[in-house]
Formats: C-alpha cells, sequence, structure tokens
C-alpha cells in the first residue's frame, strides 16, 4: 500500500498531465514484437461492473468467476476489500485469458485493460478508480518497459481512445461504485470490520449471492422495495448492482437509503414498550 502511495504522489507531483483533447502517439497490433507481453504478471483490479461483464461473457456464476479468475489481497491497514485478476500459476505468469490472437474476451475486457496505455489521477481520488473525477482530475501516460505502441506513428487525442475502447459505458456504470469508495467514512480513515467487509464483498462483487440474500431471507419482508425494482433485480444484474450500492450505503453507513417496513417498525416499537413496562 505504501508503494501504491508513492506511486500516487509521484504521479501528481511529476507526470505530464494530459485533457480529453490532448494528443499521444500510440498504436498497439498484431504486428509489434511486445504482442500480449504486457497481459502477464500484472495487477489488474477488477471493478463490480468489470466482474458482470466478464462472468456473463463466460456463462458463470460471480462465485465460480470469483473462484477461478480472482484473488482478494489483504493487509491490515486495507478500508476496503479490493479484487484482482488472478494470472495463471506458472513462471510467466500470464492472463488467463491471453490467446495468440490476443484477448480472448476482448469485447469484455476489464476497465483498467481497455485504458492502457492512460491513467486516470484526481488529487482526491486513487488511480484505480474509474470516473470522469473533479476539474483537477487529469489523464497521463503509462509508458511500460518493453511495450513498442508508443514507437508507433498513429495518433488519436486522449477524448478519441477513451470512445475506441468504449470507457464512458464502465465509467458511467462505476460511478456510485465509485462514490461508494471514496465515502466520507474511508477518506477519514475509517476501516470496516471482517463482516462490513464480507458484506462489502458480496454486495459488490458476488452478486448471485447477494441476489440470493435478497431473495431467500426475510431481507424483503424487512425492507420496503418498489415492486418494480423487486422484478427488476430478480434477472438484471445491471440493476441488482446498482440496488447493492444503495443497500450497502444504508448497511455500512447508516444512510437512509432503504426503508424499513411500517409493520417492521411498528412491531419493534411494541417489543420496546413492551420491554419498558415489565421493567
Ligand atoms: S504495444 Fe504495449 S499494450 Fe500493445 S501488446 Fe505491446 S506491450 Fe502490450
Ligand atoms: S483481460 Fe485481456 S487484455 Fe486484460 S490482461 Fe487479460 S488478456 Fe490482456
Amino acid at each position: 500500500m505504501r508503494e501504491f502511495d508513492n506511486l500516487k504522489e509521484t504521479i501528481l507531483k511529476d507526470a505530464p498531465r494530459f485533457r480529453e483533447k490532448d494528443k499521444f502517439k500510440f498504436s498497439c497490433h498484431k504486428g509489434l514484437s511486445c504482442f500480449t507481453q504486457c497481459c502477464a504478471d500484472v495487477n489488474i483490479f477488477l471493478t463490480p461492473y468489470d466482474i458482470i461483464r466478464m462472468k456473463n461473457r463466460l456463462k458463470m456464476s460471480s462465485e465460480e468467476f470469483l473462484a477461478k479468475y480472482t484473488f482478494v489481497p489483504f493487509n491490515e491497514k486495507q478500508q476496503l476489500p479490493i479484487v484482482v485478476l488472478k494470472m495463471r500459476d506458472d513462471e510467466q505468469k500470464r492472463c488467463q485469458f491471453v490467446t495468440a490472437d490476443g484477448c480472448g474476451i476482448y469485447e469484455d475486457r476489464p476497465w483498467s485493460c481497455r485504458m492502457y496505455p492512460l491513467g486516470f489521477a484526481s488529487p482526491a481520488e486513487t488511480t484505480a478508480s474509474t470516473g470522469a473525477g473533479g476539474p483537477e482530475s487529469f489523464y497521463f501516460l503509462m509508458e511500460e518497459k518493453g511495450c513498442c505502441g508508443f514507437a508507433e506513428n498513429r495518433e488519436q487525442s486522449v477524448g478519441e481512445w477513451l470512445e475506441n475502447q468504449g470507457i464512458a459505458e464502465y465509467n458511467s456504470m462505476g460511478e456510485s461504485f465509485k462514490e461508494l469508495t471514496l465515502h466520507p467514512y474511508f477518506q477519514k480513515g475509517g476501516q470496516l470490520d471482517p463482516e462490513r467487509m464480507e458484506m462489502l464483498y458480496m454486495a459488490c462483487y458476488n452478486l448471485d449471492k447477494f441476489r440470493r440474500f435478497i431473495f431467500e431471507s426475510r431481507f424483503l419482508q424487512y425492507f420496503d422495495v418498489d415492486a418494480d425494482i423487486v422484478e427488476s433485480i430478480r434477472n438484471d444484474d445491471i440493476a441488482l448492482m446498482k440496488f447493492a450500492f444503495r443497500w450497502l450505503r444504508f448497511a455500512l453507513f447508516r444512510e437512509p437509503t432503504m426503508k424499513v417496513r411500517d409493520e417492521v417498525l411498528q412491531t419493534r416499537k411494541q417489543m420496546l414498550t413492551g420491554k419498558e413496562k415489565a421493567l
């Protein structure tokens, strides 16, 4: 984590800042000697939306996907669970999706793979976060050793690169997740206990388990959720992901993003009154 903080500091201090209109030279294609070399021994942090795209592409449940393709690093100072793409367990540590023709899940590759060679930084955020950021946020170039793409003559603006990589959709899907991870609770140094870490991990990343939690527990007897939302989260992963962020704000920070049913509140009130009388 210290390494990451140092890197962030260096980027904020020294990296040339690019805006959407600024141009850079770069091209990545099969004819290059370095082709797919970058898809090995690399830390790729996954967002909840990355996982939805990848697990649906592979027709897997979120549990199967997480177990086979990811790991969750942990250290004592960590404020939030993070999910990282697991490389092959051999000497080369190549990504499990890389093929001789490039990325085997290209249309559904994660945000980080789309962004390279661009990074995104904001003094108030981490470089791993997605989204447009504040007015002082900027893009920067990450020139990885051995990457021949920068010697190519193709020039494009940052905005063109982002559009060609489909970044806008990923950013819009990542907005609420970013708000959650940049919540004032974490900005002030708050750290989740193991139970709440597990809750956040399930609701953000293991959506199939979260769906079971909603439909196979007393969740809907406890919370008053609109019928059309209940119907949409039954089968739609995107709707469920958005609902998960809303529920987490209630469950983790006690924000009024969920409504407890009147009858539950009534029963609770009666029980409390009964207890008081017994005293
Ligand atoms: S040009 Fe860079 S990004 Fe493209 S394959 Fe080579 S190392 Fe990877
Ligand atoms: S997901 Fe695709 S682009 Fe990303 S590292 Fe793996 S093979 Fe490369």
